[in-house]
């Protein structure tokens, strides 16, 4: 089936609207379910890992995306699991890139394949690029990803620079006992680089055997209240109508922003502009609820059907999550989410 069945509509981008009159507009596709680490509080140590012939071809996602962009979607997201270790990242990134009303195509990678993958990502039009990047010290970063190599993500963070990305945001999960002591130098290396730094609450997504997520909980609030003691931080001016909940403050004397990434102490589900798009085709309407639709299924059959089934989605949009650390009522990990 050609990319081509999909009509993409270029119409003014307020076809998705929820019934809590939410505008989407942002689109976040999972490229893979696999990665090249096993972060403690995102996977399990032992996955299974979707079988091949469920993951949707580079050609099916990129219809799903030009059917998004159509609909008025301006920002994508390419993730995984890692998406760097997925075959034809880079061309599938040059299609959604020269997409009609897409505004901006950025990344969320764990940055160890970024050394190879930068130039040609930025060369493919790809604006933004997230780093996940949770400790700086080498033993610790390998005991939290189970076997990764800080330097190899040191060295992507660079390439990244290099490339040219425009602002290069890093992502870091804290969690008590583990990495809850650098706060502040994760915070100092964002401004030495000029790089932006968001700290993320962890979630209870998919069961994990490496910790107990209720004991290692660190709320936002605590964090900021470690860095306010250290630096100055003014609200931001920074709006951006596709970035949707996360809060920025910009850090004084600096061109660097700090963010908080608040699922469990502070809901924002109120101003949710997102959907996201597993690797097998699922369109999940919320982080934190099982409501989903199969595009792969539409995909294979009748792409022509897409659009329309995803306008109707929009209703099934849940009002908002509710996490609790204690109750796993997710299953499926990040990993197999799309963060
Ligand atoms: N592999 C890429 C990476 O690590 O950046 C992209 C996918 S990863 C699932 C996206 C983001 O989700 C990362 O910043 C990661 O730290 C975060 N993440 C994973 N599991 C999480 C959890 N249970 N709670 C909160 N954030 C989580
Ligand atoms: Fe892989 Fe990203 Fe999950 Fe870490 S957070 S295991 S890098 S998908």
């Amino acid at each position: 089936m050609s990319e081509s069945s999909v009509e993409q509509t270029n119409e003014s981008p307020s076809n998705l609207i929820d019934s809590f009159n939410r505008q989407i507009r942002y689109l976040r596709l999972s490229v893979t379910d696999r990665c090249n680490l096993r972060c403690t509080y995102c996977m399990a140590e032992d996955m299974t890992f979707l079988p091949k012939s469920k993951v949707l071809s580079l050609e099916e996602m990129a219809m799903v995306g030009k059917a998004f962009v159509g609909l008025g979607v301006e920002k994508i997201r390419l993730t995984g699991g890692e998406p760097l270790v997925r075959n034809g990242i880079v061309e599938l990134s040059r299609q959604l890139a020269k997409l009609d009303g897409l505004r901006e195509l950025v990344m969320t990678s764990n940055g160890v394949l970024l050394d190879k993958f930068a130039h040609p990502l930025r060369d493919a039009g790809m604006s933004r690029i997230n780093i996940s990047i949770d400790s700086l010290r080498e033993d610790r970063f390998k005991t939290l990803t189970r076997f990764g190599h800080l330097s190899d993500v040191l060295r992507g963070i660079d390439a990244a620079r290099d490339a040219g990305f425009e602002k290069i945001k890093l992502n870091a999960v804290i969690l008590k006992g583990t990495n809850d002591d650098e706060v502040i130098d994760l915070t100092k290396f964002a401004l030495d680089k000029g790089l932006d730094i968001s700290f993320i609450e962890e979630m209870p997504l998919g069961e994990i055997d490496g910790h107990i997520r209720e004991e290692t909980a660190v709320e936002n609030r605590s964090i900021r209240e470690q860095l306010e003691a250290q630096f100055t931080l003014e609200s931001s001016d920074f709006s951006d109508r596709a970035s949707g909940p996360s809060r920025y403050l910009k850090i004084a004397g600096s061109d660097s922003k700090v963010g908080f990434i608040s699922p469990m102490s502070d809901n924002f589900c109120a101003s949710c502009n997102r959907v996201r798009v597993t690797a097998e085709g699922l369109l999940l309407l919320c982080l934190g609820n099982e409501h989903s639709l199969d595009l792969r299924e539409i995909v294979r059959d009748d792409p022509s059907l897409l659009q329309q089934a995803i306008v109707d989605s929009m209703q099934r949009k849940p009002e908002r999550h509710y996490f609790d650390p204690k109750d796993i009522t997710i299953t499926r990990h990040m990993s197999a989410t799309g963060g």
